[in-house]
């Protein structure tokens, strides 16, 4: 039974399709942003336009940036010499938030899978492989402990070998499978703090 006009429904649709909303959040957002003053769905709307549009990746480390670097490379503070590898900027937050890391990330949007038929080639790789050039001591790989997550770790563990660069992997207290962004700031940190040469 249908119990709204179009209007209504597809806006219930629309945000339903957001990852994370099922259709009684999207429902209650719906309706929030019905009753909102006009001036704020506009402010909301542009916002998300905006980011769209002028959000790129960082040109050093690929984390999502709105101009040439993110706030990460910009900060002169950093160890510049320290690159953690992580899949993705949600897992880059993860570890800004314990506040304890010095060094500088690399990110790879997404991880090698043979399976999804994902490869070297789909991810940021070349791009850490430049930065390699540069004056860099050592690349702390933090992929995900899952199937895909080790293998791109393995992979890059040989990239890097040859360059005579230190490679090392985070310490497996972290759940086998476990989505870095889940991880509690401890756990995180433990795993930093025992990662391994590879
Ligand atoms: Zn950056």
């Amino acid at each position: 039974m249908e119990m709204y006009n179009g209007l209504i429904n597809n806006l219930i649709d629309e945000l339903a399709s957001l990852p994370g909303i099922g259709t009684k959040s999207a429902q209650r957002l719906a309706f929030h942003m019905i009753a909102l003053p006009q001036s704020k769905v506009d402010h909301l709307a542009h916002t998300m336009m905006k980011a769209r549009a002028e959000v790129r990746y960082c040109e050093q480390c690929c984390n999502l940036a709105d101009s040439e670097l993110c706030p990460v490379c910009a900060n002169p503070k950093r160890d510049h010499k320290t690159i953690m590898v992580v899949e993705n900027p949600r897992d880059l937050a993860a570890y800004e938030k314990t506040g304890r890391y010095e060094g500088v990330y690399h990110v790879l949007h997404g991880a090698i899978s043979p399976m999804l038929g994902i490869g070297p080639g789909d991810i940021r790789l070349k791009e850490l492989m430049t930065r390699l050039e540069g004056d860099v001591d050592e690349v702390i790989i933090a992929t995900n402990s899952s199937l895909e997550g080790e293998t791109t770790a393995m992979y890059i563990s040989k990239l890097v070998k040859p360059t005579g660069i230190r490679v090392t992997r985070i310490a497996s207290g972290v759940p086998v499978g476990g989505d870095l962004e889940y991880i509690d700031e401890v756990t995180l940190l433990r795993a930093l703090e025992g990662r391994t040469e590879i």
